[in-house]
């Protein structure tokens, strides 16, 4: 029997994914790249934007014609899925499956002769982040340290698909990444919706005075102690979470690269009341002064909405100036998408597409060029680089500063390149989106 999955979304929903893979491996089910021969398929769907959404509905034609071929083909829904959207994908899916109770998938399930699936260590496992997930990578592990969201910014379907948050043993955390390490693992991404909220209270106490608590800045602290060689990095983090402590503790840990994502979603005080953001620009402004003046080099993303409900022109040239201020090197601009259930759907999504389309464009050349300015400064650098892929012969590889970079062919006869190592590269070229250079 063989499985296929599909993943739509982020480094969460492809972690989702890689539990997956274990519980069905469990099974014995064998996995394929290939739809067409797949006994199952499931989709782990990410809810957060309509065209996500949209995506998932546009696979029905295509599990209608697979049917027809394999009568036996079972379809699986899990991931991010809102309650609502349930009923109309019901008719899509054979199974819809939240991701918390994805173990229970055996209990649908049977085998080539109609048995069911016997009960594996795995499918017993009560938590599902208990699962060992089947990584995807042999060098980069994806690691969810908490799930859910309590922050209800007014435009977000993750606290209702995702829930509460609930945080991971950090014991547990570092075990897992302990076993990477071992196995050579590069690159370990700390993952939530918020990690920066993660809160592990240790001793069970209920949180009396003698709490031995372990908040984010100290699982960075445990997890950079481990040894060996290897990066962390993590994502995503929110400006009302970030504490000078936490600032502190990346500055110190040797193993936390210089890279950080820490969404803005609009330079405007009306509008991130709005979005039930709690700081204003200013607030993020000094957060990321305290952050650079602490790590100069560190390269920054964000993530913004253009076109929030009443966001008029005004609005707009606060972020774009705020956006030219902090010069990111890089930005995740979203266009805004009415979410049914969310408090900011009761609003008039004022904006047009066309409007939002202009917008989004605004901001991207302005990032265009604060990139550049950003890359262009690592020219004539030496720097490390994660060597993660080849292509037409060339190879990839991402920069502690999480940046593209290609590696030029003639430099590879020179000097061995492994997919999965470091190398040390000189840059040679620059341009918004990545760098170019020569293995040394
Ligand atoms: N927890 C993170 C974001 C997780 S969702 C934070 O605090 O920002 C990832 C991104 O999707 C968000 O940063 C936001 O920019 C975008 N997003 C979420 N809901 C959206 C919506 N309704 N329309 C457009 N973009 C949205
Ligand atoms: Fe959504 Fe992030 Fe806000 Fe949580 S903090 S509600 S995940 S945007």
């Amino acid at each position: 029997m063989k499985y296929h999955i599909i993943t739509f979304g982020c480094q969460m929903n492809i972690s989702d994914s890689e539990r997956v893979a274990s519980v069905l491996e469990s099974m014995k089910y064998k996995k394929t790249s290939n739809i067409n021969e797949a006994d199952l398929i499931v989709v782990a769907m990410c809810s957060v934007r309509q065209t996500a959404v949209d995506r998932v509905h546009g696979l029905a034609p295509k599990f209608k014609k697979m049917n027809k071929i394999n009568k036996n083909l079972k379809t699986v829904l899990t991931g991010c899925v809102l309650k609502k959207d349930k009923r109309n994908l019901s008719k899509i899916f054979n199974y819809i499956i939240d991701i918390k109770d994805i173990q229970k998938i055996s209990d649908f399930l049977e085998d080539k002769h109609g048995v069911k699936f016997r009960s594996s260590e795995i499918l017993r496992q009560k938590d599902y982040l208990n699962i060992m997930p089947n990584y995807s990578s042999r060098f980069s592990a994806n690691i969810p340290i908490m799930t859910g969201c309590n922050n209800f910014c007014s435009y977000c379907v993750v606290p209702y698909s995702r829930e509460k948050e609930i945080s991971r043993p950090a014991e547990e955390i570092v075990c897992e990444i302990k076993n990477l390490v071992k196995n050579n693992y590069k690159e370990i991404w700390l993952l939530g919706q918020n990690v920066n909220s993660y809160k592990d209270c240790a001793c069970q106490c209920d949180r009396t005075d003698n709490c031995k608590e372990i908040n984010f800045p100290k699982l960075l602290k445990m997890i950079n102690s481990i040894p060996g060689n290897f990066w962390i990095r993590f994502t995503s983090s929110h400006p009302k979470d970030f504490s000078d402590e936490l600032v502190k503790t990346i500055a110190g840990c040797k193993k936390y690269k210089h890279y950080l994502n820490l969404p803005l979603q609009s330079g405007d005080n009306n509008i991130l009341r709005k979005m039930n953001r709690p700081y204003t620009a200013v607030q993020y402004k000094n957060l990321v002064k305290k952050i650079r003046k602490a790590m100069p080099d560190i390269s920054l993303s964000t993530d913004i909405i253009v076109g929030f409900p009443g966001e008029t022109k005004k609005h707009l040239e606060n972020t774009v100036k705020l956006f030219r201020d902090i010069r990111f090197d890089m930005a995740y601009i979203n266009k805004y998408s009415p979410r049914a259930g969310t408090s900011a759907a009761k609003l008039k999504d004022s904006v047009s597409p066309a409007e939002k389309k202009h917008r989004e464009k605004v901001l991207t050349e302005i990032l265009k060029a604060t990139a550049l300015s950003h890359n262009k400064k690592l020219i004539g650098k030496k720097i490390i680089v994660l060597i993660d892929s080849k292509k037409n012969n060339i190879y990839f590889g991402k920069s502690e500063g999480y940046k593209t970079v290609k590696i030029a062919q003639e430099s590879r006869l020179k000097t061995n390149c492994l997919i999965g190592g470091f190398s040390r590269v000189k840059i040679t070229n620059a341009n918004p989106w990545g760098l170019e250079g020569i293995l040394i």
